[in-house]
């Protein structure tokens, strides 16, 4: 199945009226599903897997801002330095330090999100409440000159427990309400939360970037 435009338009539409970001998540996607997109305007798409991203972006046109939603590993970091728009998934210190020093590198200033762990299962990654506080306090994150903090990103449970999702959106919310102090400069302004499942109720507690794919892009299909 291609591209469902017609819910692509729906959303947008919706987003705009809300002020809210739209990152298409084209993972496991051809270039054409993202071409589509592109010639309605679409500008934003988000992919997970760096060998995956590299071949997109070399064959795609060059004006896509491209968000790299996944975990990165330290020693991939270098091939995605180079143009990469936004790096979602900040899961340790030790990856801004890499970060950094590829921004040096590139000379370019590589902007990023700090992921937060918000669900109640084990396996996704990010800081927990108080290492984003000890981070933030310390004020070590001025040292690191290529890399701009733009805000918090977060994956809620794979769960339909509206209340749970909610609970978890909203403890996200709460840690970038306060974060956002420590940025007084206005650069932190960036909440990125919700997915093709949950995204109403992330945006109703305060999402400003949700990562949409299978809702425009159709099901994935990992077996190919
Ligand atoms: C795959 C993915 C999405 C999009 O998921 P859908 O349920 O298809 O909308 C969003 N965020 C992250 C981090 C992802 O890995």
């Amino acid at each position: 199945m291609a591209v469902n435009t017609q819910q692509y338009l729906t959303i947008i539409k919706e987003l705009t009226d809300q002020g809210v970001q739209l990152i298409a998540v084209s993972k496991t996607k051809p270039n054409e599903d993202i071409q589509a997109l592109y010639e309605l305007g679409h500008r934003d798409f988000g992919e997970n897997y760096v060998q995956e991203l590299v071949d997109k972006q070399a064959s795609l046109p060059l004006d896509i801002n491209w968000h790299f939603i996944g975990h990165l590993q330290s020693n991939k970091v270098k091939y995605i330095a180079p143009f990469v728009y936004l790096i979602h998934g900040v899961d340790s210190e030790k990856l801004l330090q890499e970060i950094n020093k590829q921004g040096v590198k590139q000379n370019r200033i590589i902007d990023c999100l700090l992921q937060i762990h918000i669900a109640t299962e084990e396996t996704k990654f990010g800081f927990d409440g108080p290492a984003l506080h000890e981070l933030l306090l310390s004020g070590r994150v001025a040292d690191y000159s290529h890399v701009r903090i733009r805000g918090l990103m977060g994956m809620a449970s794979f769960s339909e427990n509206q209340q749970l999702l909610s609970q978890e959106f909203t403890t996200l919310k709460n840690y970038f309400d306060k974060a956002k102090i420590a940025f007084p400069n206005g650069q932190f302004e960036i909440l990125s939360m919700g997915m093709s499942s949950d995204y109403a109720l992330a945006i109703s507690k305060g999402s400003n970037m949700i990562r949409i794919g299978s809702l425009l892009f159709g099901a994935r299909n990992y077996t190919k």
